[in-house]
């Protein structure tokens, strides 16, 4: 039975942010559901950045994605459980890649919205900047439209969900020396399309997806690309074959200097034009208080239980989308009486995390578990 209506507020339209209204309106609630961008989706969308810490000041009003961006992870890994992101007239499909560009991805989220009816409970170009606890009344949240003067208007809701994301305050690695280096500094977040970086010599800080994708994509103009990898032996300082690209150890970074050198370990260096920083991102609560009870530390959110709810404040306040692990999201499906998350699909994960590492030029366009699609697609049967 559906509870009696709540006033709710959800922080973010993107992924987690629209399977929160939807779930909140399948319990009889209409949530509002406040977003700063002009559209749903997260990351794809075009929104206004926040400037407060982007620490390397690079001035812009963007989402970090980049231009020759495709998912990482195959399309039938990432769709909702009964709303699949197969290539259709349903998800609004024009990309019907097994690894779409991310403006399928914004197509899909859109639809999804559009399925379930819940754009009308969207407050686009809303950002939330501040929710504070009024003990026995509720949480007031502040927001305001975008290009509205003032500090916003307060609203009372009985309880915030935050569904905000955790892309959009970059991270970037400390280096001795880089106040007084004279290249360029940027993180992953700004990067757009490998022109710029025409016969020029960057440095990649980095092993993760965004670094992988843009050194590959720099070094296709670039003079040489250099990846100073976190998790590469330290002994590492390898040119790739057949490419401007050369591995180090990112333990290898000594220093930079005023004359523009990137010193490593072990005594050699390169001039370089360009420090890239594709060292991911801070999860960040910008609008909470003290009141909140949380704090965040090195990406742990701390106190929640289950890495949803501040036990203080719960059930009234709330995190969705902080956790990865397979593990724990079956736990939590089975706390909400779901079945637990798809064999295929598990397996598929794996398939693909193996095929990156084996094929990282070309895993994208090449696999190996067309086996695990054909059962996907026999599964999504029940939704179409
Ligand atoms: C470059 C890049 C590539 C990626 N590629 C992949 C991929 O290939 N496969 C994959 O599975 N995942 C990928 N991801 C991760 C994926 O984007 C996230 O897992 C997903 O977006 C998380 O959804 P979310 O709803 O938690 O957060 P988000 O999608 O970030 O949504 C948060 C929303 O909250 C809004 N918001 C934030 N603060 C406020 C505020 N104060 N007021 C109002 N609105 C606010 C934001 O505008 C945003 O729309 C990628 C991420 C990045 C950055």
């Amino acid at each position: 039975m559906p509870s009696a209506s709540l006033r709710l507020a959800v922080v973010g339209a993107g992924a987690a942010g629209l399977a929160a209204a939807r779930e909140l309106r399948r319990e009889g609630h209409a949530p509002v559901v406040f977003e700063r961008a002009a559209a749903v989706g997260g990351p794809g969308s075009t929104r206004p950045r926040r400037r407060r810490t982007d620490p390397l000041g690079a001035a812009a009003t963007h989402s970090s994605l980049y231009a020759s961006l495709r998912t990482n992870l195959p399309r039938e890994v990432m769709g909702f459980l009964d709303f699949p992101f197969v290539a259709s007239a349903a998800t609004s499909s024009a990309d019907p890649r097994r690894f779409p560009g991310h403006e399928e991805v914004l197509r899909y989220l859109e639809a999804f919205a559009r399925r379930f009816d819940l754009l009308s409970l969207i407050r686009f170009e809303t950002e939330v900047l501040r929710i504070r606890r009024e003990p026995g009344v509720g949480w007031a949240v502040a927001s305001k439209k975008l290009g509205e003067k003032g500090s916003g208007e307060e609203e009372v809701y009985d309880a915030v969900v935050v569904c905000n994301g955790h892309y959009t305050e970059p991270r970037v690695a400390t280096i001795p020396g880089v106040d007084a280096w004279p290249g360029k500094q940027m993180h992953s977040h700004n990067y757009r399309e490998p022109e710029p970086f025409l016969d020029q010599i960057v440095i990649i800080i980095g092993a993760s997806a965004s670094a992988v994708d843009i050194s590959r994509d720099i070094a296709s103009v670039a003079k040489e690309v250099h990846i100073a990898d976190r998790s590469a032996p330290a002994s590492t300082n390898q040119k790739q074959p057949g490419y401007n690209l050369w591995l180090h150890s990112m333990l290898q970074i000594d220093r930079t200097q005023e004359d523009g050198s990137v010193v490593f370990r072990d005594g050699s260096s390169v001039k370089a034009d360009v420090i890239m920083h594709c060292t991911g991102y801070l999860y960040d609560f910008p609008f909470l208080g003290d009141d909140s009870t949380i704090t965040v530390d090195d990406n742990r959110v701390d106190p929640l239980y289950k890495h949803v709810f501040p036990a203080e404040v719960a059930p009234q306040l709330s995190f969705i989308g902080l956790p990865w692990k397979f593990e724990y999201d079956d736990w939590l499906a089975e706390q909400c009486s779901y079945p637990p998350i798809e064999e295929w699909r598990k397996l598929m994960y794996a398939a693909s995390t193996k095929n990156k590492a084996a094929r990282p030029e070309s895993y994208r366009d090449e696999w190996d578990d067309d086996h695990l699609v054909v059962e996907a697609s026999e599964d999504f049967k029940k939704y179409l």
